[in-house]
């Protein structure tokens, strides 16, 4: 099967399903597509993996190697930053796997003034409501850490709404019918 691209980008607000779905599609092809591992100053979650889910990091040393020019992007969300390396995607794409970014709306604008030239795709909650529901229930956020992401959300899906920012929006609702949508996006017939 061919995809329409060779670099992805998968945004939409925290909470929206977009880890999951990456999972499952990782799991179900797992010669064809790569993770570009990001990095972040955030603490890892339990069952999170250094070099695999995020490179996690210190933030004076993430500061450094923005300034030397290490990161196509990077982005500070919820207190913390975020970035994608320039040997993130490299290492993808060497492998000649198909290569997917999971980053938030600062990170899509970035990679917007790039030649990256990704495919983009956005998954959004079916409402706020429901987001916050997630988010609470996930229970990986203290209050604080919630609140900040329903105010992205807000942005985020604004952002997302305007016409040419992205070639799919998928509303996951079900996540059985969310993921036959992204393989849909995804896999050119
Ligand atoms: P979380 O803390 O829930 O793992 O991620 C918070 C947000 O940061 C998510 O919307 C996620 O897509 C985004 N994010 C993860 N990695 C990157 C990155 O490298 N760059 C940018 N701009 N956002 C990222």
């Amino acid at each position: 099967m061919q995809t329409a691209s060779k670099i992805f980008v998968i945004a939409g607000p925290s909470g929206s399903g977009k880890s999951t779905l990456l999972k499952r599609l990782f799991a179900e092809y797992p010669d064809t597509f790569g993770f570009s591992v990001s990095h972040t100053t955030r603490a890892p979650r339990a069952g999170e993996v250094n070099g695999k889910d995020y490179h996690f990091v210190a933030k004076d040393v993430m500061e450094r190697e923005v300034a030397d020019g290490k990161f196509i992007e990077s982005a500070t969300f919820s207190g913390n930053m975020y970035g994608t390396s320039v040997k993130a995607v490299e290492d993808v794409v060497e492998t000649g796997k198909v290569c997917m970014l999971d980053i938030d709306m600062q990170g899509v604008q970035a990679v917007k003034k790039t030649n990256l030239n990704p495919r983009y795709i956005c998954i959004r909650p079916p409402s706020l409501e429901i987001l916050e529901q997630r988010l609470r229930g996930r229970g990986t956020e203290k209050e604080e850490g919630v609140l900040a992401r329903l105010e992205a959300a807000t942005r985020e899906l604004e952002y997302a709404e305007q016409p040419g920012v992205f070639d799919r929006i998928i509303v996951n609702d079900d996540l059985e019918a969310a993921y036959k949508s992204l393989k849909e996006a995804i896999f050119t017939q």
